[in-house]
């Protein structure tokens, strides 16, 4: 310990970024690129901004990391965080004990969630929670004596998370590239990427094929030995791809017909994301298991997990015994508290409906006029999530080299424009705070287009566009 450390405020950037490349491996970081610039070092928040140690205020077109919600500085978040800590910052679920905001907590989730659902099982991060969904999936066939039913079909380019198992169930082939990934018994299809393997089809006729692979699928794996599938209602870190509107009602037949449990995950869809309390519900799906995570706090405080629907819940319940399985931190009281918070303001706020009939319309007409960009080849947005799709040739459809990380480069105009837009490959997705007005949509929508126009005049410079 070192005796005179100073108040964090009283530090510069540089000496923040001194430290910082000392000692902090950042997550999904190239170590040492990062040590050559230096982080941007955030230090307050308020309502949809940032400020960082230079004093810039920034809009925060992503929520954080998905997660902020109902944006920051909520009085009622902070307030019921202090009163739990004080009350009982902490005690576990294990040993047949509980804790008020706990019970409370799953109450609350039975009552906002599809009617399929009255039980959940609490984690600390969406990870976990889809580690919980392996664990979960692959019990309930166990008690049923049909323990041969352990492979569970997800997607290439889904998120699931960056545990062993989120990472495995995840469908990125960078992150399978490192540690020995997928593990055992996991199994990737196509995703359903309309405007890169839809071409000459339209949306409606490409997302019923795009859900038939499924069926192809669990043919070649065998339909009795298949346990789960697995996806994002609209896939969030993969890209913002938001799936025709045929593709889940088919997902669904073909899992009914086959026996098989359907799982969602809505670590980002969840919470009011898309316009409904849940992606499901916008997707017209009917999941068996659903993972939330990150809105379930608005982030103020890691929270995670699982609803169970009855299918299982029912046969883990009354057949299963002993669930082998659990966290240190599941159900803790502090999290709970906070969520319970959390979701109590965005229903009196009203900001589920405030999404899918005001703002989240709004931000669909602004996107459509973003599209005669002459570097946007497709923009979609459901809810107050959206993608813009950047392309070399808006005729023709074609994309930039990637090795020409046009994404990055428009990233980069952003950050210096005090916007946080995120960069996947050369897809730029926002994921706004619910409490987002028309009136910061304007400013969002107007910043968008004057970073665009940067990084299409930085590219003309450099010959490329
Ligand atoms: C972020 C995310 C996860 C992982 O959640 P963590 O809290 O980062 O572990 C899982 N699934 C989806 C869809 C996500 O977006």
């Amino acid at each position: 310990m070192n005796a005179v450390l100073q108040p964090p405020s009283t530090r510069t950037t540089a000496e923040w970024q001194a430290a910082d490349t000392a000692h902090y491996l950042h997550p999904f970081t190239d170590f040492k690129a990062l040590a050559s610039k230096g982080s941007r070092v955030i230090t307050r928040a308020d309502n949809i901004y940032l400020w960082d140690s230079e004093g810039a205020k920034i809009l925060d077109a992503m929520s954080g990391l998905w997660c902020v919600n109902v944006g920051y500085g909520q009085q009622a978040l902070i307030d019921a965080a202090t009163a739990q800590l004080k009350q009982l910052p902490f005690y576990n679920s294990f040993f047949q004990t509980a804790t008020p905001p706990a019970i409370e907590l799953a109450e609350l989730l039975a009552e906002i969630t599809p009617p399929q659902f009255n039980h959940v099982f609490f984690s600390g991060s969406g990870s976990e929670g889809n580690d919980t969904v392996v664990r979960m999936v692959r019990r309930y066939w166990d008690v049923l004596g049909q323990p041969e039913r352990s492979v569970i079909i997800s997607r290439k380019n889904a998120y699931h998370g960056s545990t062993v198992a989120g990472a495995s169930l995840g469908g990125m082939s960078y992150m399978h590239a490192q540690g020995g990934l997928p593990i055992p018994g996991i199994v990737h299809m196509e995703q359903p990427f309309w405007f890169v393997h839809g071409h000459g089809k339209t949306r409606d006729e490409f997302g019923l094929e795009a859900a038939r692979w499924l069926e192809a699928k669990i043919l070649e794996v065998g339909p009795d030995k298949v346990a789960a599938f697995i996806g994002e209602p609209v896939q969030g870190a993969g890209g913002v791809i938001v799936p025709p509107a045929t593709y889940w009602p088919e997902i669904q037949r073909i899992c009914d017909k086959y026996g098989i449990l359907l799982v969602s995950d809505e670590v980002i869809c969840g919470f009011g994301r898309t316009g409904q309390w849940w992606g499901c519900e916008t997707m017209g799906f009917r999941p068996d298991l659903m993972t939330f995570a990150k809105g379930v706090t608005s982030g103020y405080i890691p929270l995670g997990g699982v609803m169970v629907g009855d299918r299982i819940a029912r046969v883990m319940i009354d057949q299963g015994g002993e669930f082998e399985h659990g966290y240190t931190y599941s159900g803790h009281p502090v999290a709970c508290a906070v969520a319970l918070a959390n979701i109590r303001l965005i229903q009196r706020e009203g900001l589920v409906d405030k999404v899918r009939t005001d703002t989240g319309p709004y931000l669909a007409e602004h996107f459509k006029a973003l599209s005669e960009h002459p570097l946007i080849g497709e923009a979609q947005s459901v809810g107050l999530m959206g993608a813009l799709q950047i392309v070399k040739d808006k005729s023709a459809g074609t994309c930039f080299d990637p090795s020409l990380e046009v994404g990055m480069i428009c990233r980069g105009h952003c950050f210096a424009n005090g916007l946080i837009m995120r960069a996947v490959g050369d897809r730029m997705i926002i994921a706004p705070p619910l409490i987002i007005t028309r009136a910061q949509i304007d400013d969002m929508v107007a910043l968008i287009r004057l970073c665009l126009d940067a990084t299409l005049h930085d590219l003309q410079q450099r010959g490329l566009a």
